[in-house]
């Protein structure tokens, strides 16, 4: 099946070349995607330029009524939508599902949030002088998504942005676009006015140039790596476009020696096992206290051998595939490094090839090394797949000092039944989330993001509309 991209209201006729998406569990292609060329990208930014001079002037309720019905198609269509998405990603299908109603819920949050974007009246130093503030929306934004979560990295950022005001043109990631352009469908039959959301596919290089070089392109908002990450920033310097980044993590969990041994094995499976360990929140490095090592390793090696492996439409499977080649080496080439340092190999390390395309069908086992330390690279490269390093300490300093031991700040995440060192630990681990006796941390109406290398800005709740909206100050003499 061949693909269009979106702008103008509708999927357009696409005169140029395509690029094939593939099942990553098996190497079958999926469907053909426009590579959309400059002249596209010129067209899509000159459409949502319009629809902003239109959009930015209707009501919040107007704005608000056309994103709930949104979330109603979608809602409708979610098991459609997640069968594409476990075809596309690998990702098993319950999990696609859940992402569905989590990417959902962003749509439904916005269409509140959007009728409570107040201004200000602030007291004037004299008395025929009124000071306002009102909160406006930045103008066009351009997106760009990762393949890991096809869905809720799109509606977490398009939907505080419409909410607000702005207009929203989306890349999303040529492994993953299907899914994205299928939301498209949904985004035609709500029927927005013209310019007001765009999907572009093609070469991430040559669209985001085009998009980096126009003043009109206000903002840009992307999850992806920290290397393309810091390049976004570098880009957008040129017109001064403001930037909000979701990248890289490297997440620490820590158990203390006072910790519900049950609820931290819990939180370490949901925490780095979900899209076979290729989340940027997930789990990198698990932090042991030594007292409890012994009977932590033994709880989870139990628990991790049981997950099976596979397709992710089949029965019970719980760790899908590895999105490419590249992916699975990285793993591969961070298990060995860490096994010929002197790591434990407790299970796992062991991948296998599916079909005949070499670049995709690639599956790791779950993996558990012991004595992990600081002369690994896994200790300090992200490793998105189903890898837990484990590394013992002896007393609470060390462990914050080995959490915090990385040039990332997004998420975290330790075990203890002290009130007190929960309070200590969440100030001092330089993180920007913390998951505290818990593994599952996302949600629509809570601030995600990160700090140090991790990003800027914060995704969800009320922290999330501000990223699309500019104060302005009105000051008035009468
Ligand atoms: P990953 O390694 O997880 O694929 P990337 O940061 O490379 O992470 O990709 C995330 C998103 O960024 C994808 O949509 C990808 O197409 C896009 N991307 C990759 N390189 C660039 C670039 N040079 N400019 C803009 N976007 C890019």
């Amino acid at each position: 099946m061949k693909y269009s991209i979106f702008y103008d209201g509708s999927f357009q006729e696409h005169e140029g070349d395509y690029f094939k998406v593939y099942d990553p569990s098996n190497g079958n292609v999926l469907g053909e995607v426009p590579n959309a060329s400059e002249s596209d990208m010129e067209k899509t930014i000159e459409s949502a330029y319009k629809g902003f001079e239109f959009w930015r002037d209707k009501t919040a309720e107007y704005r608000c009524d056309l994103l709930e019905k949104l979330y109603d198609l979608v809602i409708e269509e979610k098991e459609n939508l997640a069968k594409i998405m476990t075809m596309e990603n690998g990702k098993p299908y319950l999990e696609s599902l859940g992402e569905i109603v989590y990417g959902a819920n962003f749509l439904k949050w916005y269409s509140e949030e959007g009728k409570r974007i107040y201004g200000q009246f602030i007291p004037a130093s004299s008395e025929n002088k009124r000071i306002m503030v009102r909160k406006q929306p930045v103008g066009l934004v351009y997106g760009i998504t990762p393949w890991n979560f096809p869905f809720a990295m799109i509606t977490r950022k398009l939907a505080p942005a419409l909410a607000a005001g702005c207009t929203f043109i989306i890349k999303p990631a040529a492994e993953t676009p299907l899914t994205a352009l299928k939301f498209f469908e949904l985004v035609e039959r709500v029927g927005f006015p013209k310019g007001v959301c765009s999907l572009i596919t093609g070469d991430a290089k040559t669209l985001t140039e085009v998009a980096m070089k126009d003043s009109r392109v206000r903002k840009i908002t992307f999850t992806g790596s920290t290397a393309v990450g810091k390049l976004l920033m570098k880009q957008s310097s040129e017109t001064v476009k403001k930037i909000s980044l979701e990248l890289g993590g490297h997440a620490p969990l820590i158990v203390f020696d006072d910790a519900d041994i049950d609820k931290a094995i819990k939180g370490t499976l949901a925490s780095k096992f979900r899209n076979c360990g290729q989340v940027c929140i997930a789990t990198n490095r698990v932090l042991v206290h030594e007292k409890i090592h012994d009977l932590y390793l033994e709880k989870l090696t139990e628990q991790v051998l049981k997950m099976k492996i596979g397709n992710g439409f089949e029965d019970q499977v719980k760790i899908g595939p590895v999105i490419n080649k590249k992916g699975v080496d990285k793993i591969d080439g961070q298990v060995k490094d860490a096994i010929e340092k002197g790591a434990k190999l407790v299970c796992g390390g062991e991948s296998k090839h599916v079909g005949d395309n070499d670049d995709v069908g690639h599956f790791y086992k779950p993996t558990i090394l012991d004595g992990v330390t600081r002369d690994m690279a896994i200790f300090y490269d992200e490793t998105f797949g189903p890898v837990i390093p484990v590394i013992t300490f002896k007393d609470d300093q060390e462990a914050i000092d080995l959490a915090n031991d990385t040039p990332y700040g997004l998420a975290s995440y330790f075990f203890t039944e002290s009130i007190s060192k929960a309070f200590v630990v969440a100030e001092k681990l330089d993180y920007g989330m913390v998951g505290l006796n818990t593994g599952a941390i996302s949600a629509a109406q809570a601030p995600f993001g990160g700090v140090k290398e991790s990003g800027i800005g914060r995704e969800g709740g009320h922290f999330g509309i501000e990223e699309y909206l500019e104060t302005k100050y009105v000051c008035l003499e009468i």
